[in-house]
């Protein structure tokens, strides 16, 4: 226990969800979803003082909003593995030629249809 994330901001005590990091060599305030680890210059912030936050003058914002997406594979996560399963299995020399061709007319080329063969 213990390792619940609190808000930074001094006499604010509920818990943190996002980090704030200042990136001070672009006058830049990142405010994106709670970082794994402190890092210098990261503050967490509760969500009430995220929607609060003021940075000095002429700095610049950005707000990452948090991607459920990201937390579970997507679809094309999934997709790209059955795949990569499929190509796994499949043997080396069953890999499809390519057709041959057969003539041109004109511009276009006539291929031999792989299923008629
Ligand atoms: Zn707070």
């Amino acid at each position: 226990m213990g390792t619940l994330r609190k808000c930074s901001r001094t006499a604010c005590s509920r818990p943190a969800v996002t980090t704030l990091t200042y990136v001070y060599a672009d006058s830049t305030a990142v405010l994106g979803p709670l970082a794994t680890y402190a890092e210098p210059h990261c503050y967490d912030l509760c969500s009430e003082h995220s929607e609060r936050l003021t940075v000095p003058r002429g700095w610049e914002v950005i707000r990452l909003a948090p991607d459920p997406e990201s937390l579970r594979p997507s679809a094309d996560d999934l997709e790209a593995l059955a795949n990569a399963v499929r190509e796994a299995a499949r043997p080396r020399d069953a890999a499809p030629e390519p057709p041959a061709e057969l003539g041109r007319r004109g511009h276009l080329r006539v291929l031999r249809n792989p299923d008629n063969s």
